[in-house]
């Protein structure tokens, strides 16, 4: 049986948060007992919660996107990424026909969802660019997110009227103090306008709001429940959308940023548990970063979405736009020579772990008796701006 103890939070600096306060407090003292440390035979107890409840909500489904860089220039210093500024890392901006090109690879592969990822960068990365780009690959694919750099309501909004349906934006770290040391320079910097993005997007129809921390940067478990307010705070405020969670943990990356505060694998285990058995209703996102064989465990006890065969630089499916290859460092662009040249690809964003293919992921989820789901919405029904905005 479980035991919910009272909350120990005092101090973890969650109070700052705006929206600690509106926060279900009785969902908060829950899921603050769920992950105080635990001997095995208690976790144990979580994971057959966990995954009871995972089945309850979602049964044995899975579904499936893939990510698709757009460019990897970026105007922000974040210490922990290789597309910071810094970097003079080999950067491209795929055109929209290259982007096509990339979309027509994935959907091939099966993928009818798909995340369209880019670096912060107002030159390159323009709000026209990303509608050219969501209106090129419109036709493709049913689901379209976004995770790029936050924006105004109205600018979301042209977002989701060029057929977005989604919006992820993660807030790396909940903990103020350090967000501060690892952003270093440019807009990124303003902790709460990237805190505030999720509700502007609501406000301008998107109807999935992914929302996340980047498991390393500060302690596991104050970031924890930071997210799990501010996923309290969502599912009260905007009520129509679904909101998912995702669960990166730091991955090496150009700039050799080692984690400070490493999460190891039963910590991240014991999180998904005792999240899932809190907000049995959320979607939790695990991407590539993960292990193969980890993934695989983790699965039953609250994923419901993953990426497979993922790239994190942009033309890494088919090398598209390698012809504008270039470093660019603190703004300014070196050309490459002729030898740099020669097959060279642009810089990922992270190394991932699991290298498998779509279909692999495919074919390991049905010998699990999971249902990979590579379509889950219809492009007819993103009519929920006009629902609501309807009184
Ligand atoms: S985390 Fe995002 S904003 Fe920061 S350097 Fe990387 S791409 Fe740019």
């Amino acid at each position: 049986m479980l035991v919910y103890l009272p909350n120990p939070m005092t101090g973890s600096g969650l109070e700052k948060l705006p929206f600690y306060s509106h926060a279900d407090s009785r969902l908060l003292s829950k899921f603050s007992a769920l992950i105080a440390p635990k001997n095995d035979s208690e976790l144990d107890c979580l994971a057959r919660e966990a995954r009871r409840l995972t089945q309850l909500y979602f049964g044995k489904t899975l579904r499936l996107y893939a990510p698709l860089y757009l460019s990897n220039e970026c105007i922000n210093s974040c210490v922990y990424c290789g597309f910071s500024r810094e970097n003079p890392i080999l950067r491209l901006t795929l055109s929209p026909e290259e982007v096509y090109q990339e979309a027509s690879y994935l959907w091939n592969q099966g993928f009818r969802s798909i995340l369209l990822v880019a670096g912060e960068h107002p030159k390159f990365v323009s709000l026209g660019y990303l509608e050219s780009c969501i209106d090129k690959i419109r036709p493709l694919f049913p689901s379209i997110s976004i995770e790029v750099a936050p924006m105004e309501t109205a600018d979301y909004e042209r977002i989701v009227n060029a057929g977005a349906e989604g919006v992820v934006v993660y807030q790396e770290t909940y903990n103020f103090d350090l967000y501060k040391l690892y952003h270093l320079f440019g807009p990124k910097k303003d902790f709460f306008w990237r805190l505030e993005s999720a509700e502007r997007a609501y406000a301008a129809g998107a109807r999935r709001l992914g929302i996340g921390a980047l498991f390393g940067l500060a302690p596991w478990r104050e970031e924890a429940l930071s997210l799990a307010a501010h996923t309290a705070y969502l599912l009260k405020k905007c009520w129509r959308a679904a909101i998912t969670v995702s669960l990166p943990r730091l991955r090496p990356a150009a700039g050799g940023f080692t984690p400070p505060y490493p999460m190891e694998d039963r910590d991240l285990f014991h999180f998904l548990c005792a999240f899932r058995i809190t907000f049995p209703q959320v979607g939790i996102v695990l991407s590539t970063r993960e292990q193969p064989h980890f993934r695989e465990k983790l699965i039953p006890f609250g994923i419901t979405a993953m990426s497979a065969g993922s790239k994190t630089e942009p033309g890494g499916y088919t090398d598209a736009g390698t012809h504008s290859l270039h470093r660019r460092l603190k703004g300014k662009e070196i050309p490459l020579d002729e030898n740099e040249k020669n097959g060279a690809k642009a810089t990922e964003q992270f190394e991932i772990s699991d290298r498998r293919s779509p279909d692999q992921i495919a074919a390991l989820l049905k010998s699990m008796g999971y249902e990979p789901v590579w379509k889950d919405w219809e492009t007819c029904l993103n009519r929920f701006k006009s629902r609501l905005t309807e009184k």
